[in-house]
C-alpha cells in the first residue's frame, strides 16, 4: 500500500544509473534521491513532497532540534532520553532530517548515531579536557580568524551547521549563541588582515559550515580572496555534502567553478554515510574541478575498528574523495567516550598502509593541545642499522636491508 502511495507522488523523471539503482533524480535541480530517502520522507513529513525534500533550505527549515522530534523518528533510549533532558553544553541538537534518515532507528549503538545524538557522557568532564582545546581563540588576530602557522590562514564565516556532531572542536561556538554567519564587518576585517599579511598564501574557511552560507554570501568571500595577489589558493572545509547532499546544486557549482583554484576537505565518519546521494554530491563537486579530499575523527565505538575504517576509505575513493586526514579527538569537554587511544590510530594505519591501496591511507594526526598544530604520527617501519645497511619491516612483518651510507637516520628524541 505504502509502495504504491509513494511511486503515485513521485513526479516522472528519469531513473539516473549510478552505484544503486534504487535511487533517482528528483526537483528543479535532478538531485538524486534514494528509496530509503523517499520513505522516511513520507513516513515523517506526509505533506512534503520530493522536491521539499531536495531542497537543501527545507532540510534546514525542518532539522529535528528537539527530544519530542527525535523521539518520534528514533527510538531513544533512557541513556539518549536522560543526556538530551540533562543537555546544558554550548552544542546545540540539530540533525537534518536527511541525515536522522541514515540512523538506525532501533540501534542505540549505532556508530552514525552516536555521533548525533547525545548520550550521557557528554555531560561529564575528564582530566586535561577544555573548551577550546586547540588554543584557537588565543590565536585569533581579529574575529572570526585564527593564525597558527605562519603562511595560512583559517577562516571561520559562520556558527551554523545544519548537523551538530557531539565530538565538534568548537563545540564551544558553533550553534552556542544563536545560529548566525559572522558580522559582514567581522568578515570585513578578516579578510583586510589577510590582504595585509603578505605571509598568507593559503585559506582555509571553516566554521561551523562555510556551504550552510548562501552561494552570493559564499560567492563575495571567495571573490574577495582571488583578489589577494599572495593568497595563492583556497580551501574549504565542509560536512554539508555528507549531512545535507542537496546542497550541491548547479548554481552552486557553477559559482565555486569560478574561484579557482579552489580545494575542499569533506568530513566523513562512517561508511553509512556513503549514499547514492552523497555520490552525486561528491560528483558534482569534482566534475567542478574541485579536488575532494576527507577528514574523519577516530571515534571509539563508531570507526576504531579495521573493517569500518577500510571501508569508509575505500568508498571515498570510489566517490573520488582522497582520504586526507584521520585526526585523534581533540580533548573537548565532554569527549572522553569518543576518545581512543593514540595507539589505536597507529595501529589502524599500520594495518591499511600496504595492505591497500597507497591513496586508500590518509595521515593520522594529534592535532596538539594549545595551539602545536597537526602533528602525524605514523607506525615505525625502521628497526635499526646493521652496518652500512638500514633494515626495513614491511607491511606483512618481513625484514629488508637498504645500503644507505653516508649520514643516519635518526628517530624521536634521544635516538
Ligand atoms: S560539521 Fe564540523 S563544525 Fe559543524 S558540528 Fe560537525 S565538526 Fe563541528
Amino acid at each position: 500500500m505504502k509502495t504504491a502511495q509513494v511511486a503515485a507522488e513521485e513526479p516522472p523523471g528519469p531513473l539516473v544509473q549510478h552505484a544503486s539503482n534504487s535511487s533517482r533524480s528528483i526537483g528543479p535541480s535532478r538531485f538524486r534521491i534514494s528509496k530509503r530517502s523517499v520513505e522516511f520522507l513520507h513516513r515523517f513529513y506526509p505533506d512534503a513532497t520530493l522536491e521539499n525534500w531536495n531542497d537543501w533550505r527545507w532540510q534546514n527549515r525542518n532539522r529535528v532540534r528537539t527530544l519530542a522530534d527525535l523521539a518520534r523518528m528514533i527510538e531513544l533510549s533512557d541513556e539518549e532520553s536522560d543526556a538530551i533532558k540533562r543537555h546544558t553544553g554550548a552544542l546545540p541538537v540539530g540533525i537534518t532530517p536527511y541525515y536522522v534518515s541514515l540512523l538506525d532507528p532501533q540501534n542505540a549503538g549505532q556508530g552514525l548515531r552516536r555521533t548525533v545524538v547525545p548520550v550521557l557522557g557528554e555531560c561529564e568532564s575528564s582530566r586535561a579536557e577544555s573548551e577550546d582545546p586547540l588554543g584557537e581563540d588565543s590565536h585569533s588576530p581579529v574575529p572570526g580568524l585564527v593564525h597558527r602557522y605562519p603562511n595560512r590562514v583559517l577562516l571561520l564565516v559562520t556558527n551554523y551547521c545544519s548537523v551538530y556532531c557531539r565530538y565538534c572542536t568548537r563545540a564551544r561556538m558553533v550553534g552556542a549563541t544563536g545560529e548566525r554567519s559572522v558580522k559582514k564587518g567581522d568578515i570585513e576585517l578578516a579578510l583586510d588582515y589577510i590582504e595585509q599579511t603578505k605571509a598568507v598564501r593559503d585559506v582555509l574557511i571553516s566554521g561551523g559550515d562555510p556551504l550552510s552560507l548562501d552561494d552570493d554570501r559564499l560567492e563575495y568571500i571567495l571573490k574577495r580572496l582571488q583578489k589577494i595577489k599572495h593568497v595563492e589558493f583556497v580551501r574549504i572545509g565542509s560536512k554539508q555534502p555528507v549531512v545535507q547532499p542537496m546542497r550541491i546544486t548547479p548554481q552552486l557549482t557553477r559559482m565555486l567553478k569560478r574561484c579557482h583554484p579552489l580545494w575542499m576537505s569533506l568530513h566523513f565518519t562512517h561508511p553509512d554515510e556513503l549514499t547514492p546521494e552523497v555520490a552525486e554530491a561528491c560528483s558534482r563537486l569534482a566534475d567542478a574541478g574541485i579536488p575532494l579530499g576527507s577528514q574523519t575523527v577516530l571515534l571509539k565505538v563508531v570507526n576504531d575498528d579495521l573493517d569500518t575504517m577500510k571501508t569508509l576509505m575505500h568508498g571515498l575513493l570510489k566517490n573520488r574523495v582522497k582520504p586526507y586526514y584521520l585526526y585523534q579527538c581533540d580533548p573537548i569537554s565532554g569527549s572522553a567516550h569518543f576518545r581512543t587511544p593514540v595507539a589505536k590510530g597507529v595501529e589502524l594505519i599500520r594495518r591499511l598502509r600496504g595492505h591497500t591501496t597507497g591513496y586508500a591511507v590518509p595521515t593520522f594526526v594529534v592535532d596538539a593541545p594549545n595551539g602545536g598544530g597537526k602533528i602525524p604520527i605514523s607506525p615505525d617501519y625502521v628497526t635499526g642499522y646493521d652496518g652500512d645497511d638500514l633494515l626495513l619491516q614491511s607491511y606483512d612483518g618481513d625484514t629488508y636491508r637498504y645500503p644507505d651510507s653516508g649520514q643516519r637516520l635518526t628517530r624521536g628524541p634521544g635516538a
